[in-house]
């Protein structure tokens, strides 16, 4: 016989932590059973920070032990599938979980080998990824010495889809700091066709990429590394757009090969790997098309589970993948759940597609772009209480926020529950 939950929560990360305790918090005799593997749980959105040398990694992570609510049933292993007919979870060596409601959250996977010669670059310490070990970032950054310092993301969704560019704000503030700003070239490819998709963000973007006098290369989506020669392949996703961008033998060093090939040569690589719901996820019939968990864009229920409930990276949500994003998501499946549970139907469909990405764009700056589905830009009114009217403008305040009060929040409040 299955042991059975009231509900069970994949994921014991931003998302499936916040989840539990907002829901003990509204009925504190609900049986909670968290999956969850790992004994560490990071607060990520500082690993940008700690790339660029300004925050202690230790600081990032606690004991999953303590970050677990009081009440909740901590279950140390995989989730491995899904019986959804039957309500069950199957795990890797605990057996099968019953429940009630299901909240799938275990966040997404990265998927170097999507990129040809990336696990090897990334092995060798060719390339380094914020997103993997950014203390290996800050290491290549303080001892790069000049040449071609090369920014890029992948085609995938990935998370908080600022990170990339972040760090090379930071390092060309850093290269500029440190005297090598004359013998560098700080290249940021991307296969998108603008930096920033909200328009205010953009233009404060646009400016700080003037400042550093960045080479911002929209339409670059990243295929290939090689790992000796030390040199980046991208596809040219709008060819016939601005192919004249690219001259040979410029002062990059860039070649096209073919029709869409380019070829960058790089001293130093930053890269986000290419990302994708963990493969229990894809082998699931829980998937849409592209193999994220199908759920309603507003009430964030499956759209064939009325029981099961998922958010967060996994989730197949047209909108920036942040722990921002989560902290709006996890109001609308807890009370969806409680209604649910009170027999009545899951009316909340509240959820806008609320992200915000703060965008550190130097040591000391930040702009902070929150937003919805439709690229709206959304400020927070709270922020005029911290004096900050435009936080589409870089801004000291916003920096500090990001460093010291969001941390904070983090471990104290959000993760605790309290709305904030
Ligand atoms: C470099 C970087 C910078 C970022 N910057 C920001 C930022 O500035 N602002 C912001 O809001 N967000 C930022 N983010 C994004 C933010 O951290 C994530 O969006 C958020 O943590 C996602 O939460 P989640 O719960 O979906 O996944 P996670 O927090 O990743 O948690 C998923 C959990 O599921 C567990 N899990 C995995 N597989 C299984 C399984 N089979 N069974 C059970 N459990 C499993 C994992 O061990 C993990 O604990 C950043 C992320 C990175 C990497």
């Amino acid at each position: 016989m299955e042991q059975h939950f009231e509900i069970l929560i994949i994921g014991g990360g931003t998302a499936g932590i916040m989840t539990a305790a907002q829901l003990l918090k509204k009925d504190k005799s609900l049986s909670i059973g968290i999956i969850e593997p790992a004994q560490t749980h990071y607060y990520q959105p500082a690993w940008t920070l700690v790339g660029a040398g300004t925050y202690d990694y230790a600081k990032t992570a606690k004991p999953m032990a303590e970050v677990m609510p009081d009440g909740v049933e901590w279950i140390r292993d995989y989730a491995t599938g899904f019986d959804p007919e039957k309500n069950i979870v199957t795990t890797k060596s605990s057996g099968a979980f019953q429940y009630d409601f299901l909240v799938v959250a275990p966040g997404l996977v990265m998927e170097p080998s999507m990129i040809e010669g990336l696990p090897e670059a990334l092995e060798k310490g060719v390339a380094c990824s914020n997103y993997i070990d950014p203390e290996k970032t800050w290491d290549i950054i303080k001892n790069f010495k000049g040449g071609n310092a090369v920014f890029t993301q992948p085609t995938t969704p990935i998370k908080c889809g600022g990170a990339p560019q972040k760090i090379a704000y930071l390092a060309a503030d850093y290269f500029r700091k440190h005297g090598l700003e004359e013998k560098t070239n700080v290249i940021f490819a991307t296969p998108g066709s603008v930096i920033f998709g909200v328009k205010p963000i953009r233009e404060t973007l646009m400016k700080v990429i003037d400042r550093y006098h960045i080479h911002f290369k929209p339409f670059y989506a990243p295929f290939k590394i090689d790992v000796d020669e030390k040199i980046i392949h991208f596809n040219h996703t709008a060819p016939e757009e601005n192919r004249c961008i690219i001259n040979e033998g410029n002062e990059l060093g860039e070649r096209m090969l073919g029709e869409t090939d380019i070829q960058v040569p790089f001293d130093m690589l930053h890269l986000a790997p290419p990302q994708a719901a963990p493969k229990f996820i894809r082998d699931s019939s829980l998937v849409n098309d592209t193999g994220w968990l199908d759920v309603d864009h507003h009430s964030l229920q499956h759209k064939k589970h009325a029981n099961i409930f998922g958010l967060g990276d996994v989730a197949a949500l047209p909108t920036a993948k942040t722990g921002a994003a989560i902290r709006k998501q996890v109001p609308v499946v807890v009370e969806n759940i409680l209604l649910l549970k009170a027999h009545k139907e899951a009316t909340n469909h509240s959820y806008n597609g609320y992200s915000s990405c703060p965008l550190v764009t130097g040591y000391g700056k930040m702009v902070l772009a929150e937003f919805d589905y439709q690229s709206n830009f959304t400020p927070d009114p709270k922020l005029k209480r911290m004096l900050v009217f435009n936080s589409d403008k870089e801004h000291w305040r916003l920096w500090m926020m990001k460093k010291h009060l969001l941390p904070y929040l983090y471990w104290n409040k959000m993760l605790k529950g309290k709305q904030v």
